[in-house]
């Protein structure tokens, strides 16, 4: 299979959040038949879901990969495992969350696998990294990621900043 482009969503809001995250760009660079290629800067956002919990810190991802989409998502299930992932309640608190935002062109609505992500276009703290490291991307329906960012409304979204 050919190299294919795949952008990875990054999330944590437990035990050094920006730690996590951090570590996980970084461990990106070693997965099986994948290239780790651009890494958006962290920001910070407010939980979704349940408010009584702490702040995450997000960023996102460019990889090329030989992976299919189902062995790419296999991989980033075992690194959150390995970040000591505990499933909890929906949309709880947790050290490590990879989401699969986007797969070369692909739409799949499968058990284990939506592409792309169902919420992408409608999250903040998605868009403005994705948009950081992809501003000429489109969604496989044809928007554009950057458009997408600009029109966001009212958001909890900020840049982390150096330090924190
Ligand atoms: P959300 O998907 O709304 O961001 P979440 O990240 O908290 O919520 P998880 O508990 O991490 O949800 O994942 C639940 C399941 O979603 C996973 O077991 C996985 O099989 C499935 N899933 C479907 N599509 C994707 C995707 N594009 N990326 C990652 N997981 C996905
Ligand atoms: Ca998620
Ligand atoms: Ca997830």
């Amino acid at each position: 299979m050919m190299d294919q482009r795949a952008w990875i969503g990054l999330g944590s809001n437990l035990d050094d959040p920006g730690g996590h995250v951090k570590r996980a760009l970084e461990e990106l660079e070693h997965l099986p038949l994948t290239r780790r290629l651009a890494a958006s800067t962290c920001y910070v956002s407010r939980p979704i879901g349940p408010a009584d919990q702490p702040d995450f810190v997000n960023a996102v991802a460019t990889v090329a990969t030989r992976l299919s989409p189902l062995a790419l998502l296999d991989q980033l299930q075992a690194l959150e495992q390995r970040h000591g992932r505990v499933r909890q309640r929906h949309w709880g608190p947790r050290t490590l969350d990879l989401d699969l935002l986007l797969f070369a062109d692909y739409r799949l609505a499968w058990p284990r696998l939506t592409l792309p992500h169902p919420e992408l276009a409608h999250r903040a703290f998605v868009l403005l990294p994705l948009a950081e490291v992809a501003p000429e991307l489109r969604l496989p329906d044809g928007r554009s990621v950057s458009r997408l960012a600009a029109a966001l409304g009212d958001h909890d979204v900020s840049p982390m900043l150096p330090g924190a």
